[in-house]
């Protein structure tokens, strides 16, 4: 019996991953107002599990949503009633997560990168391999870039930023950050593209040169360090921080919900089940915090850049308010030029524009707080793709994704550049 007791509790800590079997993402098209309005609803009821992985917006837009498999049936009941169309576009969620899981433990196996150049860019890797590759680009670089812990996560990680600069005091600065939902993780692996590729440009590729000789890069790329972990640990499609909630036995609060910018407002939720969980207050998560002290502090932040996925946009503030941003005109130009630039690689169609007017309400965001701290040039990327795999994206698209969205890094950046103010 003791055995029998010893062999369970083996077989618990071995298998703590959370399984996905039998669920699947659906892709749904509104028709109608009433058809919207009973998405809308369905959003709401947390008991169903459902995880909306493109929320509900407009007729005529499609949602993607993850259901449960003790959930599947009953919704395609529901929406057979009330004559709402579907497909099925990922049919199979937990087999799609086995294989890109093979490929990490593989690819975790092989040796150990003993430099940037030998780093695999086409993979995903763990939070321990991102910091060890941040730790090399500076050892290599010293004097192009150094790494500034700029708090520590709720699990006591450290929020680290790379900084690239080629000298000068308190130089103007472009902010870029990725990761801030865990599960975005073609994110991180562009972020950690972006650092290599400044290194490799400075001095040969000339607006880039001329960017930073005249301004200093400050990349984040695992903002969410705790979220991150255990999206390989325990839960591959976790968004949230890790924080525990008071008074609720769900964890974490999303990060892009927890800023002051319309706080608490439509298009985030008080509800700490909730994958839009705002927090008690703003800025109360440190991953948050830290980065306003930090932005508050250097005081010469000249463009905010946050990277999510997925869904090909480009947006712009505001994502709390219908009232237009001073210079919506002009961000929507840069915008404009910015997406046309990306495409230009591999014809990748972005949509750009405000949040509230090209997504959906959210309140609390990051880049709606950044532009009111006077940062002009916030905006917000979503990645590739705009469904087929979801935050699931193939690593093999991690390259393209990230040469094409540089391209477009480089139209803002180099627009902060001629700024004059
Ligand atoms: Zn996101």
């Amino acid at each position: 019996m003791m055995r029998l007791l010893m062999f369970a509790a083996l077989l618990v800590t071995v298998h703590c991953k959370e399984l996905f079997k039998g669920h699947q993402v659906l892709q749904i098209i509104p028709k109608n107002d009433a058809q919207l309005a009973f998405l809308k609803d369905l959003e709401d009821v947390l008991e169903f599990e459902l995880d909306f992985w493109k929320g509900v917006t407009a007729v005529s837009c499609p949602v993607h949503v993850r259901a449960p498999f003790q959930f599947l049936q009953l919704l395609k009941r529901m929406l057979k009633r009330k004559d709402i169309s579907y497909v099925t576009m990922i049919d199979d969620l937990q087999a799609v997560l086995d294989e890109e899981q093979k490929e990490i433990e593989l690819f975790a196996r092989s040796l150990k990168p003993k430099n940037t150049d030998s780093f695999n860019y086409s993979r995903y890797h763990k939070l321990s391999e991102i910091y060890s590759f941040q730790d090399m680009l500076v050892a290599e670089n010293p004097n192009l870039v150094s790494k500034i812990v700029i708090g520590q996560s709720y699990e006591a990680r450290p929020l680290s930023v790379l900084k690239f600069s080629t000298g000068g005091t308190n130089r103007r600065a472009i902010w870029i950050d990725t990761g801030i939902h865990a599960r975005e993780w073609i994110t991180q692996a562009s972020g950690i593209w972006f650092a290599k590729k400044i290194v490799t440009d400075y001095g040969r590729d000339p607006i880039l040169t001329d960017i930073l000789n005249g301004m200093d890069i400050l990349l984040e790329i695992v903002t969410n360090p705790d979220g991150y972990e255990y999206t390989h640990s325990t839960n591959r499609l976790w968004r949230k921080s890790r924080k525990p909630n008071p008074r609720s036995n769900c964890i974490g609060v999303d990060l892009n919900r927890n800023w002051d910018s319309g706080f608490g407002g439509p298009g985030a939720s008080s509800n700490p089940c909730s994958e839009t969980y705002h927090g008690p207050r703003a800025h109360s998560e440190s991953e948050v915090k830290s980065i306003v002290d930090f932005v508050k502090t250097h005081g010469n932040i000249k463009a905010f850049i946050s990277i999510h996925a997925y869904s090909q946009l480009l947006l712009y503030p505001y994502g709390h308010t219908r009232n237009p941003a001073k210079d919506q005109t002009e961000l929507d130009s840069l915008a404009q030029k910015a997406v046309k630039d990306l495409a230009s690689l591999y014809g990748t169609r972005y949509r750009y524009g405000s949040i509230i007017s090209t997504i959906y309400q959210a309140s609390g965001g990051s880049i709606d707080w950044a532009y009111d701290q006077g940062i002009k040039y916030s905006y917000t990327f979503e990645l590739r793709d705009t469904g087929r795999h979801g935050f699931l994206l193939p690593s093999s698209q991690i390259i393209p994704t990230s040469e094409e969205t540089w391209l477009a890094l480089e139209a803002i950046m180099d627009r902060t550049l001629k700024d004059p103010f």
